[in-house]
Order: C-alpha cells, then sequence, then structure tokens
C-alpha cells in the first residue's frame, strides 16, 4: 500500500516561514503595478501636508500605504475600512502593499473621508499616466450618471411639513409607549427584561424625535424648479432623493465623462441631485480642464465631440457645448418614439410653418393650427399652444405621420396640437440638434455612446461592488467616487504598463 508524507494543518499550530514581501507582488499583477506607481509616476507629496509630526508625536503610517491599501481593496470589491485593515492580516499581498504594517480601521476610513480634494489631484495624475500610456483619443466623450444610495436615510426625508408630522408621529408613539409601561406597572408585569427593552425603546425614540427636531431648527428648505419644495434628509441633507432602476433611493449620482479610445474616465463628479443636467456645463469645463492639464493632443483639423442621452438635452447644454468649440451629440427624450404606425417618421415641429403676421402655423396639409393659450412648463419654460381644426385632422390622409396616438385625440375629441417651447422654436440649437439627429451619420456616431460611457458604470457598480457609498456628504461621497475612478482607470492601464516593463 502506498504511503504519503502526512501534515497536519488542523491541529492549532502556528508554522514560522519566511516570506520576502516584496516577493509576494508578481509582476504582470496589479498589485505590483499599484506598488510601483504610487509615489513615482503619481506624486502623492500632497498628502504631507496633512502631516505636522516632524519633530514631535509618533510616526503616522504612510499615505502611500494606505493609498495603495485603499485602491487595491476597493479593486478587489472591499469598500468597507474595517475589511481593508482585516485584508493586512489574513492577505499576503495587501501585507506587501501595507509594508508590514496593520492600519486600524479608523486610520484608513478618516483617510478617505478627509482627503477628497486630494484625490482628486491622484486623479489627474493617474490621468498624465493613462495619457502617457496613449490610453486617451481626446476626440470624441460621452457623458452619463449612476444613481447610487449613500449612508442615508430613506425614511428620515421630507419637507418641512412631512418631518414635522413625523416628529408629532413620533412623539406620540413616545407617549404610548410611557403608557403602556405605566399600564404595566400598575399590574405588575415589570421585571428586568422589560424595563430594560422599555428604556432602550424610549432611547431611540428621543434620539430621533431630538434628531429631526434639531435639523427642523435650522432646516433652509430646498427648493427645486418650479419653485416647489425639495425633500430634505435628515441624515444626509447633500443627498438626494431619486428614482432609479430599483425603485426610489436616498443618495447621491456618479457622473462621469469617459473618452472613447479606452473607456478612460477623464473627468468625475459625485453629485446629491435627483437630475443630472443641470451639471452638464461643469462637467465639460472639468473634462477640458483634466485633458489640457495632462496635455491631451487636440484632434487634428476636428472639434471634439461630446455624446449625452436624453437626460442632457436642453437649450443651455447645447450653448454650452456650442461656446466652447465643442460639437454636441445629445438626442430629445422623444427621437426614439419618432416613428409613427407605419415605421414612418412623424411630423416635427420643424414640418409646420410659422405665419408671423397671422401666429398660426400651418400644417403639413396646409392647415391652420390658431394660437390658443401661453403656459408655464416645469422648469420654468414659457410655453405656446397651437391647435388644428379636428374637423381638418379627422379626415386627413397624413393623420398616420401628424398624430401619434389617433385614439387619445378622437376621445378628447380635439385637433393636432403643437406646443412651441424655446427648444423646438425656430432658430434653437435644440431644433438644430433634432434635424441632425435624422441623419445617418449622427445616428451612427450616436450609436457608440453607449460604447464608451456603460462599461464604465458596469466595472465600477457591478466588477468593483460599488452599491452604496459608505460615506455621508457631499464632499466625502466625491472622494469615495473619485477612487473608485482612479481604480477604473488604473485597471485599464495594466496591459500598457505590463508591456512597458516587459512582463507580457
Ligand atoms: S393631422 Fe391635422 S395638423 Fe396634422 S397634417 Fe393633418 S390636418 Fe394638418
Amino acid at each position: 500500500m502506498a504511503r504519503y508524507k502526512h501534515m497536519d494543518i488542523g491541529n492549532g499550530q502556528g508554522m514560522f516561514l519566511t516570506v520576502n514581501l516584496e516577493d509576494q507582488l508578481l509582476p504582470g499583477t496589479f498589485e505590483k503595478m499599484l506598488s510601483d506607481l504610487i509615489g513615482t509616476k503619481i506624486d502623492i507629496s500632497e498628502f504631507d501636508n496633512n502631516y505636522n509630526n516632524d519633530e514631535t508625536g509618533a510616526k503616522a503610517i504612510s499615505p502611500a500605504v494606505l493609498i495603495k491599501l485603499i485602491i487595491y481593496g476597493y479593486s478587489r470589491g472591499h469598500k468597507s475600512s474595517r475589511k481593508i485593515s482585516e485584508l493586512c492580516r489574513n492577505n499576503i499581498i495587501a501585507k506587501a502593499l501595507s509594508e508590514g504594517t496593520e492600519p486600524h480601521w479608523t486610520t484608513i476610513a478618516d483617510f478617505i473621508s478627509s482627503n477628497s480634494e486630494i484625490f482628486q489631484e491622484i486623479f489627474v495624475e493617474v490621468l498624465a499616466y493613462c495619457n502617457e500610456l496613449g490610453l486617451i483619443g481626446g476626440e470624441t466623450f460621452a457623458i452619463d450618471g449612476c444613481r447610487i444610495p449613500s449612508n442615508a436615510s430613506k425614511e428620515l426625508s421630507g419637507t418641512k411639513a412631512e418631518l414635522e408630522k413625523k416628529v408629532k408621529a413620533y412623539r406620540k408613539m413616545a407617549e404610548k409607549h410611557i403608557a403602556k409601561h405605566k399600564r404595566q406597572d400598575e399590574l405588575g408585569e415589570v421585571n428586568k427584561e422589560v424595563e430594560h427593552k422599555f428604556i432602550e425603546r424610549q432611547k431611540k425614540l428621543n434620539i430621533q424625535i431630538s434628531k429631526i427636531s434639531d435639523f427642523l431648527t435650522n432646516m433652509k428648505i430646498k427648493e427645486g424648479r418650479c419653485l416647489k419644495e425639495l425633500k430634505s434628509n435628515v441624515t444626509d441633507n447633500e443627498s438626494a432623493l431619486m428614482k432609479s432602476s430599483s425603485g426610489y433611493i436616498q443618495g447621491y449620482i456618479g457622473l462621469a465623462v469617459s473618452d472613447d479610445r479606452d473607456q478612460i474616465i477623464v473627468s468625475a463628479e459625485a453629485v446629491g441631485s435627483a437630475t443630472e443636467n443641470e451639471y452638464f456645463p461643469q462637467m465639460l469645463d472639468e473634462t477640458l480642464s483634466n485633458i489640457d492639464e495632462v496635455e491631451v493632443q487636440a484632434p487634428q483639423g476636428k472639434k471634439r465631440t461630446m455624446m449625452g442621452d436624453a437626460h442632457y438635452f436642453t437649450e443651455d447644454n447645447l450653448r454650452a457645448c456650442e461656446d466652447r468649440g465643442i460639437e454636441a451629440i445629445i438626442p430629445d427624450s422623444q427621437a426614439k418614439r419618432r416613428l409613427g404606425k407605419d415605421k414612418e417618421e412623424l411630423y416635427d415641429v420643424s414640418d409646420f410653418k410659422y405665419n408671423q403676421e397671422g401666429n398660426y402655423y400651418e400644417c403639413p396639409n396646409g392647415k391652420k393650427l390658431e394660437y390658443k393659450r401661453s403656459l408655464v412648463l416645469p422648469g420654468n419654460r414659457d410655453g405656446k399652444q397651437y391647435r388644428a381644426n379636428v374637423k381638418d385632422c379627422s379626415v386627413c390622409p397624413l393623420k398616420a405621420r401628424c398624430i401619434k396616438s389617433r385614439k387619445k385625440t378622437n376621445k378628447s375629441n380635439n385637433g393636432k396640437m403643437l406646443l412651441i417651447t424655446k427648444s423646438n422654436e425656430a432658430g434653437s440649437l435644440c431644433r438644430a440638434m433634432r434635424e441632425k439627429l435624422k441623419t445617418e451619420e449622427y445616428q451612427d456616431k450616436y450609436g457608440y455612446r453607449m460604447q464608451i460611457i456603460e462599461p464604465v458604470f458596469a466595472n465600477i457598480t457591478y466588477c468593483k461592488g460599488l452599491n452604496r457609498f459608505s460615506l455621508r456628504g457631499k464632499r466625502k461621497v466625491n472622494g469615495q467616487w473619485l477612487l473608485y475612478c482612479i481604480v477604473h482607470n488604473l485597471g485599464k492601464c495594466l496591459k500598457g504598463y505590463n508591456m512597458v516593463m516587459g512582463y507580457t
């Protein structure tokens, strides 16, 4: 019978091993690249200003160690500071990156939450390295946002009136709780356990009451478009209640602009808002400033192009592109729905001719659409309504291309209604954009938008596991978002880095 050597590894005894930490970072791996780049190609000297222990005080854990550990942890799907700290004890790669130190999780958490501005600088440093490897085309970009919940309670959000109602409800609950306890006391049902439960519950209710009451005393009402009051949040008032694919969430939108060559993120920002279109000019400026700073070459004889989905289709955003000499490709929300019943393109506002003298529009069938009224639309926009005669429309041979839902029109017994707003009046950039996107050339170009930006969000949220920001406040959340974008960009550098180093 064959005999084998046996080693009892479950005997609870340790074993001394000789480990060279440097050897654990294998050439060709992400962690080797990280270890080589931080502090050399990627300058992190800005962190030195945070430390004031030249002459007195204990030696601090090096920021190079902390940033390497955090990036490594995030790249492996660990976003909790406790987990990253734990890795230093039981993961040999993390041990090598931390140079044998074991930073406490509070040190890691504090480092992440207090260095948002420096992360922005590191983001640009990483971008410069991406450019050095030739990963940035600098010609076509795409912008989009990803709604991510944050460390804020959805239940503690509401308008001023709603929050006042909530405090009242909690007070009532606390009163009822005391009354119930009194009754139990009279009946002699109170023992140690009941007493403990009562105290704990009462404590929780009092904390909620004082939390909301304190918030209400200093509350500044947030106003949205149409001057309507927006919901505030007691736990993190900079976050926003927003609709996402998985229902309503309390959180932030992680905005990113990605370059088309290798899906490198060229600018990133987390914003606490339910809508993202108003941040478009800001992201445009950030993109231009970042690519100028890292000296990305401008395309020869061509304009730079920025693509966005229908969320960004506003006159102001298109104007922002025009002013900066950037070609925008942004469809309106109706672009997909422009096909009628017979798969023919529906008539657009541009197919209706305006008669200034009579203040009416003439439809493709030569009928008049009379002015009806002026409206104030959401977003404080002005609109003018023109309507055709129902008798003309009911017998019109062009009806299928003019009125999308004939059923509805028949029900309300109305003719074609035309709404003229700033975005579709003659000469507007919105109208020009609609015309542009009717051409095959621009439709083809726009078809690439998803390929440029969507893999970025898939990588960050699915592969790296950022399904929730673990911090509160815009500044801190922005720092965490930037760190994830750095992880994404560094991941893209790996192939180029290995080629430069001769590892492949
Ligand atoms: S449906 Fe009415 S508005 Fe449209 S083309 Fe015909 S007559 Fe003109």
